[in-house]
């Protein structure tokens, strides 16, 4: 049974749709996934690192998304929504203004104001739950948003993997000592494993650079890829965990540190905080594995350095005024459509797992204008949308080698093939993207197939 998806439609004919494939391979794509999405339509660059989602690139960007929300929901974070364009004023009270840099980008409104298009919410959300809570009956809580950030990268490249504008979902927990904290950082930590094993990924965590509160309370989680921008060195032993996306219980404070300690106490680190001794040390020559990734989350425990500043305080069980315990949570919810595609694809293009493919199933008509075989293509198309299955139905009057080859490039995980032939026997060949492998069905029961 395919997700239910609030958004767009479940079935698309090919011939009413907006998908601008492109015939050659674009050439300023160095790598894969960007030359993919492009090549498929999914997205155009409007400026260097600025992209519009077409309809297809938006469709998995919805599905991405949605997972993320969900398990942000189940582990106990709570959706709201802050703005893209902030006051410059929160910034000033952090000492963050002057520190960002140039990758703020900092606009004056019409009345000479300063404002910025955030690149974080930190601040932001620290005022807002300040302005919200007394005392601390009202902690723990988390609040995410996903919402678009604006970095001026210097070196905006590789398609969406490292845009200006990208879409992240970032979360904030507020707790009232550090010790809590730690159970609100492990949670976010679970919840992590299970977001991208939803998505097919094996998502590593590794250490990270801490903030001034120090100990191991920052972690990178990196997906490896050749074309990745991290060196990264790891055990080998990671290959051999769980990578499902394991049920757990987040109110058992217990298990849920426990995941966490399972899945750091092995060793695994980017090249900023890679100790090449360490590693000697701790893992067997035959064990040690080194390659490179692409960070798709980071999260990161920085106490007080925000609720001191921006007077995030409460009332303490014995009546003393205690400022807030807070860590903050990112996912690269843009960067993961190209990061999929980087971890899922072949010679003959994107093989899109299930849970985040713009449609289920490609349903091939092979002879458009054929009278019997529209009509069965026409009768399985109604028969998947009754069933709720996104469909793609290509209906162009293509030839079979065109119509194999965008299908297969697009990348949906399976194919329906419908042609004089097989009606013949009264059978349509079903394809799986990922291995290729077919077989002949009998026209009433491809529905029950999916
Ligand atoms: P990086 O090291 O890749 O520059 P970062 O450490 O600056 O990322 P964070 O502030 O940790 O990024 O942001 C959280 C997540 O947002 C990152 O893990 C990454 O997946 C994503 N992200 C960060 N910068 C970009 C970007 N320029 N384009 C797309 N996604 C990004
Ligand atoms: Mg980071």
């Amino acid at each position: 049974m395919g997700a239910f998806t609030s958004f767009g439609r479940k079935l698309m004919k090919l011939s009413q749709y907006f998908m601008p494939i492109l015939r050659d391979d674009p050439k300023e794509a160095e790598i894969v996934s960007h030359r993919l999405m492009l090549r498929t339509g999914m997205i155009r660059q409007e400026s260097a690192g600025i992209y519009s989602w077409l309809p297809m690139g938006l469709r998995v960007l919805k599905k991405i998304e949605q997972i993320v929300r969900e398990e942000q929901d189940r582990a106990g974070a709570l959706e709201v929504l802050m703005p893209t364009i902030q006051s410059a004023d929160l910034w000033r009270k952090s000492g963050r203004y002057d520190d960002y840099g140039k990758e703020m980008l900092r606009i004056t409104d019409r009345h000479e104001r300063d404002m910025l298009f955030g690149p974080t919410n930190e601040e932001m959300i620290t005022d807002i739950f300040r302005a919200g809570v007394q005392s601390y009956k009202d902690v723990p809580r988390n609040l995410y948003h996903i919402q678009w950030k604006f970095r001026d990268e210097i070196r905006p490249r590789f398609g969406v993997m490292r845009g200006r504008e990208f879409l992240m979902k970032d979360a904030y927990s507020f707790d009232v000592s550090a010790e809590d904290g730690r159970h609100s950082y492990n949670k976010m930590f679970v919840s992590y494993l299970r977001t991208y094993a939803r998505m097919g990924l094996k998502a590593i965590p590794m250490r990270a650079e801490t903030g001034p509160i120090g100990g191991d309370m920052s972690h990178e989680f990196l997906i490896l890829a050749e074309t990745g921008e991290s060196e990264v060195f790891f055990d080998r032993d990671f290959y051999d965990m769980d990578w499902s996306a394991f049920e757990i219980d987040y109110d058992d404070l217990e298990t849920v540190s426990q995941t966490v300690t399972e899945y750091t106490s092995k060793y695994a680190a980017s090249d900023e905080k890679h100790e090449p001794e360490e590693f000697e040390k701790r893992v067997p020559e035959s064990r040690r594995l080194s390659g490179r990734g692409i960070e798709v989350g980071h999260i990161f425990f920085f106490g007080t350095k925000y609720s001191e500043p921006l007077g995030c305080v409460v009332q303490s069980a014995d009546g003393k005024p205690v400022a807030l315990h807070s860590g903050s949570y990112g996912i690269g919810v843009s960067r993961l459509a190209g990061a999929i595609i980087e971890a899922s694809h072949d010679d003959d293009g994107i093989i899109w797992p299930e849970s985040v493919a713009p449609f289920k199933v490609g349903l091939i008509n092979l002879k458009a204008g054929d009278a019997e075989t529209d009509a069965a293509c026409a009768n399985l198309y109604s028969g998947l949308c009754q069933k709720g299955i996104d469909v793609l139905y290509d209906d162009r009057d293509d030839r079979p080698g065109a119509k194999f080859a965008r299908m297969d490039l697009i990348g949906l995980p399976w194919q329906v093939i419908i042609g004089p032939r097989g009606l013949k026997d009264g059978v349509a060949e079903v394809k799986e993207r990922a291995t290729g492998e077919r077989q002949n069905v009998p026209l009433d029961n491809v529905v029950s197939l999916f």
